[in-house]
């Protein structure tokens, strides 16, 4: 078998699984947990892993999808035990975010990702899948081609399928391409995109593109024209902690119809930690600077959601707006947290902030 440029394969640990996966037609590795014996089918080659490499896999789940590399490495494609599964279309991206959580290099590196790849992928998902997230990067970089990636969406799963899409908005003002995007779309499609400023003066130095406020706030209203239902996001961070409320004013007067709008604490990785001096703020200050702004907001009939805030660092008036935001695996909490009586309630730190900030928590 020639897995060299990836082996896309679901994981059988049980006879049931193994059968049902045969009666897909489904590539898998089968997995004799107790001999430590791995097993690709249909192909049938055997493959026993160095002990590291054991290790990984025994962190796979039954019914996990991963792509296998020939130097034993393997990307997790899809975890069957989560509701927070995402599909990467593209690492790219045509802005460059000072707070980005993901890289400068992994964005500039060339995506060689094909329509035929996505489809692949998708295709190993249940078709009965609650909720995936389609991301980048920048998604729609991958112009014409994202199209059938988005009729796949509709032919695989079930019409209770939830979609996010997160995107930056930008070519959403290009009329002819929002039209074809929009016929080949999913329903049950959400739109998740972020706006820092309320002018090109105080959105454009953030993502480090010229023009990319007028085509991200273009491509806004023509979603929302189109009955589309949008969120818009805001990553509270030094840059733009002193103009909150003037943001706040410019969303309540320009996007009607909005779903809600997400007031983000910035994950400090990637990007975001390379430019911490200019981006870091501790989240207690971030959350006295936005709150004003989700008072207009919310008195102006925008419902809105505060991601990635520990409970510790709002007041408690706000709490009802905090959302379990970050994905199980980035979580984490001190020490001193099990002695916090609302830990059940409170949704934790991204892992990587806490490492590189070592920000205070203060238990309740
Ligand atoms: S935050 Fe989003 S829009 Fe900004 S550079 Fe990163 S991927 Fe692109
Ligand atoms: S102390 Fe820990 S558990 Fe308690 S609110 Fe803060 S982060 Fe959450």
């Amino acid at each position: 078998m020639n897995y060299g440029t990836g082996y896309i394969a679901a994981i059988a640990k049980s006879e049931r699984a193994y059968a049902e996966l045969s009666a897909e037609q489904k590539n898998m590795l089968f997995v004799d947990t107790e001999r430590q014996i791995y097993r690709f089918f249909p192909s049938g080659e055997v493959i026993v892993p160095e002990a590291s490499a054991a290790a990984v896999l025994n962190r796979l789940a039954e019914f996990d999808v991963a792509e296998f590399f020939s130097d034993s490495s393997f990307h997790v494609l899809f975890r069957d035990d989560s509701n927070d599964n995402a599909l990467v279309v593209t690492n790219q991206c045509n802005s460059n975010c000072v707070m980005c959580p993901c890289s400068e290099g992994s964005r500039r590196r060339i995506s060689h990702e094909t329509s035929e790849h996505l489809c692949r992928i998708l295709e190993y998902m249940p078709t009965d899948a609650r909720f995936l997230t389609l991301t980048g990067g920048e998604p729609t970089l991958l112009g014409n081609s994202l199209f059938p990636v988005l009729r796949k969406l509709k032919e695989h799963f079930e019409d209770f399928t939830e979609f996010q899409f997160l995107t930056n908005g930008r070519t959403f003002s290009d009329k002819a391409y929002l039209r074809q995007f929009l016929d080949a779309a999913p329903q049950h499609l959400h739109y998740g995109i972020p706006l820092y400023g309320f002018s090109a003066e105080t959105h454009d130095p953030i993502t480090r593109a010229d023009g990319s406020f007028l085509q991200a706030v273009s491509g806004i209203k023509a979603l929302l024209h189109h009955g589309c239902d949008v969120e818009l996001r805001i990553v509270v961070s030094k840059l733009n902690l002193s103009y909150m409320d003037a943001l706040a004013q410019f969303i309540a007067a320009n996007f009607q119809g909005l779903s809600h709008v997400s007031v983000m604490a910035a994950e400090m990785c990637g990007a975001a930690a390379a430019n911490r001096q200019e981006v870091w703020v501790d989240y207690q200050e971030a959350f006295q600077a936005s709150k004003n702004a989700v008072k207009i907001l919310l008195s102006s009939g925008i419902n809105v959601m505060l991601f990635n805030f520990p409970l510790c660092k709002v007041e408690r008036g706000y709490w009802a707006l905090c959302q379990k935001s970050i994905s199980d695996y980035k979580i984490r909490y001190y020490d001193t947290c099990r002695e916090c009586s609302v830990k059940d309630l409170c949704g934790g730190v991204f892992r990587s902030t806490l490492l590189l900030t070592g920000m205070e928590l203060n238990p309740i």
